[in-house]
């Protein structure tokens, strides 16, 4: 048992912290879901889709951590009510995409401006720990994709269009080269809707780059 002469690891108690954040997470899901009438496996697809053109099942079921079985079921459901529809998948007719409709993008709008307890919290934070945090997670969440833990993230630093520490000055060291502009460290994107896949050397050499500087 863990006594104040005798803690655990500081890695085991950031990982139960991280678990009691991610029940209030949980339960901020179930209140959003539940005001548009859905699960929130079913919303998470509607987010996951809202900044796509279309993703096929398998990118869906692993973007959400969920089997494919799993995610299967979900888009059923969503089909039924409309919210999403299936197609030819870009490139290759024989396969499916995925795709929301105009009604699912309402559905999902109607929900998606909602304050959360969690974003509440992260506002308790001063603009330093903020930031500080935003790293944190961004490194912690490069460390489970490169363990296969999860797929692959749209954040910016295994984006094709990023270029870290391009500007000299503290305010704006990155640059995006979708946009062609200069951005903050509190500005780093976790889920990018513009986000391109940098090949595997070049998102090497850009988390060298961003690490060292
Ligand atoms: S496109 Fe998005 S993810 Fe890529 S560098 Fe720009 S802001 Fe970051």
């Amino acid at each position: 048992m863990e006594t104040p002469k005798d803690p655990t690891s500081i890695d085991n108690r950031i990982s139960e912290g991280l678990t009691r954040i991610a029940i209030a997470m949980r339960s901020d899901e179930w209140s959003k879901a539940e005001k548009a009438g859905l699960k929130p496996t079913q919303l998470a697809i509607l987010e996951f889709l809202a900044g796509r053109d279309s993703a096929r099942v398998k990118e869906i079921a692993a973007h959400l951590g969920v089997s494919q079985p799993t995610a299967t079921d979900s888009i059923a459901a969503l089909e039924r009510k409309g919210l999403v529809a299936k197609a030819s998948a870009p490139g290759d007719k024989r396969a499916t995409a995925i795709h929301i409709t105009a009604e699912g993008k309402a559905a999902f709008g109607s929900v998606s401006p909602i304050e959360t307890a969690a974003m509440e919290a992260a506002r308790s934070l001063s603009p330093g720990e903020q930031e500080g945090l935003l790293l944190s997670l961004v490194k912690m969440i490069r460390h489970l994709q490169e363990a296969d833990a999860i797929p692959i993230q749209r954040m910016c630093t295994s984006c094709r269009y990023f270029r870290p520490y391009q500007h000299s000055g503290a305010a704006k060291p990155h640059h995006c080269n979708f946009v062609n502009a200069a951005f903050g460290r509190n500005e780093l994107r976790i889920d990018c809707r513009d986000h391109e896949t940098a090949d595997p050397a070049t998102r090497a050499a850009t988390w060298d780059a961003f690490e060292k500087g």
